[in-house]
């Protein structure tokens, strides 16, 4: 049974929906092309320095109008059960929606239907995209009017990693990763994802992180030499960049991974990384055909619970019906 709700906020508000029963919204999973820590600050984040990839892995969230027996009320309701998938008022989507509601005073209520396809706890950020494709399908289905800009700011509010799928392409991003710079990405790139039976917690590993060296106080730059790999639409080139200081973390809690990673360039992957926090491991192939290699050899391996083919970069979240 679905969980309920109630919208926070003061007295009824009138509705100001239009004439939309349901609007659908897709957003992004990403990979960190680049990503650099600092020590934590006085908040115990860690500043850091990385570049978001969007890639095609795609959550769709559909957001219904509220049945008059739930009005107020915000539902959701996932199209795969998945027991790692919260569906009560801790769903990052669930979050979203009750959020822009109290910005704006609605209390519609609505029904969200999540169709999940990035991998829960793989360090692709599948849960920021469903708060992001939340946050501009309620805000079309309330006709609340919020500017793009409006919706960051809410987004930023919601965690670090939900500003990124909302905008979509590449970009770098600093602060908690929220504070978004466009980059110029020409071309296409192949992507191989391996994915893990079991998630890794974000926070665990940047505990690990901390534990096996001191982080300098600040992030450093990202090089030179990656932004004029994107710029040239150059695979090879950025391979070459690809970093992630979570790696050495990471592998430690799964060492595991190592032979992953093996695997999948000596399949032909340029080089194959640990996404974000992990344990995804994100493989750049140099064309199509290498990236089937690369899928097939992860998935005929008993080392990965399955390996996802993606292009990227693609949009931001977007509506799509
Ligand atoms: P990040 O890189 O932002 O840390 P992630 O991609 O590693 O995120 P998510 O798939 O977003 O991880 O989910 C992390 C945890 O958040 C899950 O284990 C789950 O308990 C909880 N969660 C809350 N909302 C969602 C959601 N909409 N989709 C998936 N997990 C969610």
């Amino acid at each position: 049974m679905t969980p309920l709700h109630a919208v926070p906020g003061d007295a009824p508000q009138p509705s100001r929906s239009g004439s939309l029963t349901q609007v659908r919204v897709e957003a992004p999973g990403k990979v960190n092309l680049f990503l650099s820590a600092g020590a934590p600050g006085a908040d115990g984040y860690h500043p850091l320095t990385t570049v978001f990839q969007a890639v095609r892995l795609i959550e769709t969230v559909t957001a219904r109008r509220q049945a008059a027996d739930l009005h107020g009320t915000i539902t959701l309701t996932l199209t795969e059960p998945d027991p790692s998938v919260p569906t009560d008022a801790t769903n990052l989507a669930v979050r979203a929606a009750a959020l822009l509601a109290e910005a704006t005073g609605v209390n519609d209520g609505v029904d969200l239907l999540l169709r999940k396809r990035v991998p829960v706890a793989g360090g692709m950020a599948g849960g920021s995209a469903d708060a992001a494709a939340t946050l501009v399908a309620c805000n079309t289905l309330w006709g609340t009017g919020l500017s793009q800009a409006e919706l960051v700011g809410l987004a930023a509010e919601l965690g670090a990693d939900v500003p990124f799928p909302l905008r979509g392409a590449t970009a770098v991003g600093h602060g908690r990763g929220d504070r978004l710079t466009p980059l110029i990405a020409r071309g296409t790139y192949h992507w191989v994802f391996a994915t893990a039976a079991q998630g890794l917690s974000t926070p665990a590993v940047f505990r690990r992180f901390d534990e096996i060296a001191p982080a300098p106080a600040a992030p450093v730059d990202v090089p030179a030499a990656l932004t004029t790999a994107l710029r040239d639409g150059d695979t090879a080139a950025l391979a070459a960049c690809l970093h992630n200081d979570l790696q050495a973390a990471v592998l430690d809690l799964r060492p595991q991974l190592t032979e992953v990673i093996e695997l999948a360039e000596s399949a032909g992957a340029l080089r194959a990384i640990v996404s974000g926090a992990g344990p995804t491991i994100a493989a750049l192939a140099p064309d199509p055909a290498v990236a089937v290699r690369v899928a097939n050899a992860l998935n005929a391996s008993d080392l990965v619970a399955g390996a996802l083919r993606a292009d990227a970069p693609v949009a931001g979240a977007r509506m799509v019906g």
